[in-house]
């Protein structure tokens, strides 16, 4: 076995075409973070290209070129998410959720609680847990994501004094009625009670409980609006899979 042989676990996250027979995929892994990694010759060497479509979970085998760069040697499917391709929004909502995983950096401290996030996810949102709602599982990804970054402000008292907040400013936090007084207008959104607690109910519970929250259709929509915007906002982002979810979602009656 050559030293230079690679193995590890991960999720393909965006698929590149490059030149013409072989594609470069971006995976997030669990020992090292993104990594890319060249298929040679896709088409015509690998007889089954299921590990190299958006959402396959396998275990790699990768060489490392004299170069430096990692290239596909074999793997082992450990699950693909064939519940996702058959129906559109599902489909586009795990597009999402992927593209956002784009945003993790190639190299971090601990991938594996990114791979996690991504791997219960798309677990959830092909329904092997139960029926739960996509736009809840959307807004618990949205969220959760935004709090392993450390962009997640506490819901439950002003940043700065303490009192009850009832502003989401996207740099400062939540702020009470006073201490928001002291920013514009347009830099200040208002949240109700129900918006605060449902964060808080997201980042304080873990498993199904998370998923398990109530609200008006009316705050949970505020809610969504400010969550999507909020984690284009701290990526420095716009997501194309996020345009193409408000058009389909907004299309249906
Ligand atoms: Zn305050």
């Amino acid at each position: 076995m050559s030293r230079d042989l690679l193995e590890l676990n991960g999720i393909v996250i965006k698929v590149n075409p490059c030149r013409e027979n072989d594609i470069l995929l971006d995976i997030l892994s669990d020992e090292r973070g993104r990594i890319f990694v060249f298929v040679k010759n896709a088409a015509k060497k690998v007889k089954n290209l299921t590990f190299a479509s958006p959402f396959a979970y396998s275990r790699f085998e990768l060489n490392r070129s004299s170069s430096g760069l990692l290239v596909y040697a074999g793997s082992t499917l450990h699950d693909y998410f064939p519940e996702l391709r058959t129906d559109v929004i599902k489909m586009t909502v795990g597009q999402y959720f992927c593209e956002i995983a784009t945003s993790v950096p190639e190299k971090i401290d601990d991938p594996q609680v990114f791979l996690s996030l991504l791997l219960n996810s798309l677990y959830v949102l092909s329904g092997r847990a139960g029926p739960i709602e996509t736009k809840h599982i959307k807004l618990v990804y949205e969220i959760a994501f935004l709090h392993l970054f450390g962009f997640m402000p506490d819901s439950s008292s002003c940043a700065s004094c303490d009192a009850t907040p009832c502003f989401w400013h996207f740099d400062e936090g939540f702020l009470c009625e006073k201490c928001a007084s002291r920013y514009p207008d347009h830099e200040l959104y208002r949240v109700n009670g129900a918006i605060l607690s449902c964060i808080g109910h997201i980042l304080n519970t873990s498993g199904g409980k998370r998923y398990a929250f109530k609200m008006s259709e009316d705050s949970f929509r505020a809610l969504q609006w400010l969550s999507e915007e909020y984690i284009q906002y701290k990526l420095e982002r716009k997501f194309k899979t996020l345009a193409i979810y408000r058009e389909l979602i907004y299309e249906k009656p």
